[in-house]
């Protein structure tokens, strides 16, 4: 399959299209590397460095090049900086998206998979988080993704667009050659391997939600079984449609376990053979107790199982990564 990545040049994205490469696809990415890194596109991918969100050129990329799908990665995804500045989040996810969708559209690109997020669902009433459980999200960031979510929906029954979006829980981990290196860092594994290697504690975020050790649960997924479901997601958007049956699929992307922040926090100390310097402070705003995903529609539709499920095994590839990495992929 001929397929365009935007977003390619990010942490998800990277990971991806090394996936797809090594499954014999052939891959164009897409990125202006606001927040990604050249770096991180692996050299067999043709890259161009640019947004997404440019109708015209991205209709002749696809044309030109004959692309039958878009795995859309790339986003603006800090939740703080959306209820800072939501004009941002939605010019981006939102009029940047509807601009790729049109490109695609003209384009006759019918296959498309979207990097949606477990932010949709806010703070959930129950768990574990089934596709069906109301999306009501608290923040811009889960907004927009939403938003564009619909977008989809409303393509399909419209213009046949077959789209997949898959709702990610907590991404982590590395492949062997890219990794996660964000700046500024918000999320809690290389936050916690950061502290390590410079000695500054970080700060757990609350130890008195209603969880049995007070820190809030979360549902880790490895970034390579992350990869492995973009692929068949890309190659489940390929099937044609069944009359009466819905365009846009929408699919959680969990391993359905959760870990404390805390059981995270000693799963690092075994891994790395040393303690995490770390102190306690008041809870973040907008984090909910327990995000744990039901990942059976997923196993279900795409055939996917997690098949790197354990903290150890997240932790420990984030950690080699960064130790072969000081310094994460070394750009301003
Ligand atoms: N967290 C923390 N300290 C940090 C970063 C995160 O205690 O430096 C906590 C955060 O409050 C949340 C969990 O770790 O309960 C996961 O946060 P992360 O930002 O990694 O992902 P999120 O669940 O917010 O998408």
């Amino acid at each position: 399959m001929r397929i365009l990545v935007t977003g390619g040049a990010g942490y998800v994205g990277s990971v991806s299209v090394e996936r797809l490469l090594n499954a014999g696809h052939a891959v164009w990415v897409l990125d202006d590397t606001s927040t990604g890194h050249a770096q991180a596109v692996p050299t067999e991918a043709r890259f161009s460095r640019a947004t997404y969100a440019d109708e015209d050129p991205v209709t002749r990329l696809l044309v030109d090049n004959s692309i039958e799908a878009i795995l859309h990665c790339a986003a603006r995804s800090l939740v703080g900086e959306s209820i800072r500045d939501p004009a941002v989040y939605y010019r981006s996810n939102v009029v940047g998206g509807v601009a790729l969708l049109e490109a695609a559209r003209r384009a006759g690109v019918e296959r498309f998979v979207f990097s949606s997020t477990a932010a949709v669902y806010g703070v959930p009433a129950v768990t574990p988080i089934t596709e069906s459980t109301p999306l009501d999200p608290i923040n811009p960031y889960g907004e927009t993704k939403r938003t564009f979510e619909g977008a989809l929906r409303w393509y399909g029954a419209a213009y046949g667009l077959r789209s997949i979006a898959l709702r990610y829980f907590n991404v982590a981990g590395a492949s062997e050659r890219y990794g996660e290196d964000h700046d500024p860092e918000t999320h809690l594994i290389p936050n916690i391997l950061g502290a390590v290697e410079s000695g500054r504690p970080m700060t757990l975020f609350g130890d008195d939600y209603p969880t049995p050790d007070g820190t809030p649960i979360r549902d880790y997924i490895h970034v390579e079984d992350l990869a492995d479901a973009h692929l068949l997601a890309l190659q489940a958007a390929g099937e044609p449609i069944q009359p009466g049956a819905e365009p846009a699929l929408r699919l959680n992307l969990g391993t359905g376990l959760g870990f404390s922040v805390r059981q995270v926090l000693s799963s690092a100390e075994t891994v790395i053979g040393g303690a995490v310097p770390h102190t306690t402070g008041p809870r973040r705003v907008g984090d909910p107790p327990v995000l744990v995903a039901s990942a059976e529609r997923a196993r279900e539709v795409l055939g996917w199982t997690p098949r790197r499920g354990s903290l150890a095994e997240m932790i420990g590839s984030a950690w080699r990564w960064r130790q072969a990495h000081p310094g994460g992929y070394g750009e301003p």
